[in-house]
């Protein structure tokens, strides 16, 4: 006989505080359940999730679609390795290109793992195509920059919390300021095959480059012969108002980095999008992961992309976004420095002489609003992409207040 034993959000943080590494500063709040825009903590609490998982929960807690295609797949087949074929991987393939636009893809399971893909992949295309010589090739990264926690991309990192402690790193890299086409003008050399960059900098404090950025360093790329990869893991599938950021400036990457809501808030999916003439480098053995492109995980990308385009999320996200970004501006708040961003996705810049942003996030949380400081200064509003304007109005009222009181 199973007695439950329930235990109170304290005892919650200790255990995690005594058993687990103290990698993360999570907001004191211990959740259990979780529907559409909707999380409920230990202690029967509703709280309004916004932040959804840094942009993984675009599609909103437990989508009932997703959930049954997750379902159906977990009583079939979950993994077959990438020794075999599987009757998922394949559709799941075609429709990211038919979505995308790109002529491949390649499926792996975290942000940082498509993000490593990229990174050999335009090596490997910088040997092999433009004739870069052995060893020597040169990624260019930006100032604020985020790509994940692996050695090789904390390495580039410019945050030193990210990089202290945990060198030596791979050379290869030079980081340019985000937002400067002159600097990266002049930092391009013949040896460089990649520029690295998110449309907008999500864990940089959602910082948006001026406008022209993207498209002036595309054609610098296109020109020089350097790969132009957008790191779309946070900024894609409808985020920012466009199913790819790179859209507002009209930019068709070389190589597209997707992640986080591709697998639907249900299961890490990452996928690296490019033509065949980048792809065409990678080679049996060149490249794997044991996870990457398994039956399961493949069933919920295919679920997470459907989703995203019948419910139309890149357009309610551009709707309610330019709505919500105004309502926020009009709040008039002491204490704000501006309020930026793209769709639903947006920063609430705390002026440096009310504090930083922790305190706000607390004082949301007690109001029933989870969501998460980034860079000390910036409040992030990232709600699941489903939400309403009702409860968005609602949130609103409590946002005010928080902002007021300071
Ligand atoms: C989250 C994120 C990553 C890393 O993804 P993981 O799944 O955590 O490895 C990389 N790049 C960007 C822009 C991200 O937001």
């Amino acid at each position: 006989m199973a007695e439950v034993m329930r235990k109170d959000t304290h005892e919650y943080l200790e255990e995690v505080d005594l058993y687990g590494a103290h990698n993360y500063k999570p907001l004191p709040v211990v959740l259990d359940r979780g529907e559409g825009v909707w999380v409920w903590d230990v202690d029967g609490r509703k709280y309004l999730d916004m932040l959804a998982a840094y942009s993984a929960l675009n599609q909103g807690h437990r989508h009932p679609a997703i959930v049954q295609a997750a379902r159906d797949q977990l009583d079939r087949i979950t993994l077959t390795s990438r020794a075999f074929h599987n009757d998922q991987m394949g559709p799941f393939l075609r429709e990211l290109c038919e979505t995308s636009g790109y002529e491949k893809a390649l499926l792996m399971n975290t942000g940082a793992e498509a993000v490593e893909t990229a990174i050999k992949m335009v090596r490997k295309w910088g040997y092999d195509i433009k004739g870069v010589p052995r060893d020597q090739a040169e990624i260019l990264v930006c100032s604020g920059n985020f790509h994940g926690r692996t050695t090789t991309v904390v390495g580039f990192s410019s945050e030193e919390a990210y990089r202290k402690g945990f060198g030596p790193f791979a050379p290869g890299f030079r980081v340019v300021p985000y937002g400067d086409v002159d600097a990266f003008r002049a930092a391009v050399t013949p040896n460089t095959v990649g520029f690295l960059v998110e449309p907008i900098q999500g864990e940089g404090g959602v910082v948006v480059p001026r406008d022209g950025y993207l498209q002036e360093t595309r054609e610098i790329c296109a020109e020089k012969g350097v790969a132009f990869i957008a790191d779309e893991i946070q900024t894609g599938l409808g985020r920012t108002g466009r199913l790819f950021c790179s859209e507002w400036e009209d930019v068709r990457p070389d190589v597209i980095i997707l992640g986080k809501a591709l697998g639907g808030g249900i299961y890490p999916v990452s996928a690296t999008l490019a033509d065949d003439e980048f792809m065409q480098v990678f080679q049996p053995g060149d490249h794997g992961s044991t996870f990457g492109g398994n039956p399961l995980g493949a069933a919920i990308g295919r679920a997470s992309l459907k989703v995203m385009l019948e419910e139309d999320l890149p357009r309610r996200s551009a709707e309610l976004g330019e709505w919500f970004m105004e309502e926020l501006r009009n709040i008039g708040s002491p204490h704000v420095d501006h309020v930026r961003g793209r769709g639903l996705m947006i920063g609430v810049v705390i002026k440096d002489s009310s504090g930083p942003a922790r305190p706000f996030c607390e004082r949301l949380q007690d109001r029933g609003i989870l969501a998460k400081e980034t860079h000390h200064q910036v409040i992030r509003f990232t709600p699941p992409l489903v939400i309403s304007q009702e409860v968005l109005r609602d949130a609103l009222e409590n946002i005010a207040e928080v902002l007021e009181g300071g």
